[in-house]
């Protein structure tokens, strides 16, 4: 699945459309109406601003940094707001505007940059009415200035819960899709993902990589001699005393099924060979205790590394897999890698 992880910007690019479109249509119709009003500078700034429009529109599709897009076009767009409520000639609904302030910023900007732009432009917006439309009493300015401001503040404030409370339910759903809920290591989304980060990395840096592919042996006799419930908590027990033993960098995770993986950044197809002997030997010191006796398991593994079997995560797991397949023709308990099978590596470059 290309692009699950990348930054979810998709509701956004809708929201700018749509964005787009009003001030398109909305910058035609009011210079016309400035035009007839014989406001020139407004009549301009708002033409030259629908054609602004009009080009972002044609290009916010193929776009790659959004946020830039954005802030060009909002910078703009709340700086001719606040020359319209500024002036003389316009009229007092102009400041409808500004209740669309802090929702625009909060659905395109995020939490911080929204909450950041909704104060200064909200406030900028106050600041310009009260200059405006002074009356003579000062009880009655409070009063309205008030209303404008409190109405401004319960719109950011919704917005601010929303786009949290969006961000948060974001976050929950992309770590429940990439993590396995019996053992609760990450799955194979996950390390499609992480893979993809880690492969970039290596090209980059020249570092090696390596994956190892595991295998519970004779899984299914525990099943059935024990049940069901006893073969989860052997999966659950094989994830906690493997997770011990890795490092922080390392991801380990569940393909499905009594199918793990390890992910090994910056080991070498020898390193992680040993890495996976040392967790095999760790796997079969340490069995599960089911009814008081030790029920002992053991693991056959498969190495491949990055460059020498190739680029992909697939071809990777190909050949891990192939040689978890040889370890268990071999008589199961053991970790096979190229060399064991006496594979040569292909030439460099
Ligand atoms: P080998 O040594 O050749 O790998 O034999 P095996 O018995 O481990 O392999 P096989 O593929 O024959 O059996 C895997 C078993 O794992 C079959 C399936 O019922 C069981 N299994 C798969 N997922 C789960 C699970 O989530 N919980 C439990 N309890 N069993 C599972
Ligand atoms: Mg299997
Ligand atoms: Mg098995």
């Amino acid at each position: 699945m290309p692009g699950y992880f990348a930054k979810n910007e998709q509701h956004r690019r809708l929201v700018l459309k749509a964005l787009l479109w009003i001030t398109l249509s909305g910058g035609l119709f009011f210079s016309v109406v400035n035009l007839l009003h014989d406001n020139w500078l407004l009549a301009a700034l708002e033409i030259a601003y629908a054609a602004v429009s009009l080009y972002l529109l044609t290009i916010i599709e193929r776009t790659r940094d959004l946020q830039l897009l954005t802030a060009v076009y909002l910078l703009p767009f709340f700086s001719i707001m606040m020359v319209a409520l500024g002036q003389t000639h316009t009229t007092f609904a102009v400041f409808a505007w500004i209740q669309s302030i802090p929702i625009i910023c909060y659905m395109l900007l995020g939490l911080r940059l929204g909450m950041y732009g909704s104060i200064l432009f909200v406030g900028i917006g106050l600041f310009v009415f009260s200059r405006r439309f002074s009356s003579e009493s000062l009880l009655q300015n409070v009063e309205i200035i008030a209303n404008l401001g409190l109405a401004s503040l319960a719109v950011m404030i919704f917005a601010h819960i929303y786009e949290r409370s969006r961000i948060l339910n974001e976050r929950r759903l992309t770590e429940q899709a990439t993590t396995d809920a019996l053992t609760g290591l990450p799955n194979r989304l996950k390390l499609t993902e992480v893979f993809e980060r880690e492969r970039a990395h290596a090209l980059r840096s020249g570092t090696p990589l390596a994956l190892v592919f595991l295998d519970i042996d004779h899984f299914k006799q525990i099943n059935d001699r024990f049940g069901h419930e006893v073969g989860d908590r052997a999966l659950t027990h094989f994830a906690t005393v493997l997770a011990q033993r890795l490092r922080f960098n390392d991801l380990f995770c569940r393909l499905g099924g009594e199918e793990f993986a390890v992910l090994l950044p910056g080991s070498t197809a020898g390193q992680a060979r040993d890495i996976a002997d040392s967790l095999r030997a760790r796997l079969a010191a340490e069995p599960l205790r089911v009814d008081g006796d030790a029920l002992s398991m053991t693991l056959s593994a498969g190495v491949s590394s990055f460059r020498v079997d190739g680029q992909s995560l697939d071809e990777l797991m190909l050949a891990a897999d192939r040689r978890t397949y040889a370890a268990k023709r071999a008589g199961r308990n053991r970790v096979i890698s190229r060399e064991d099978l006496g594979e040569t590596s292909p030439a460099p470059g």
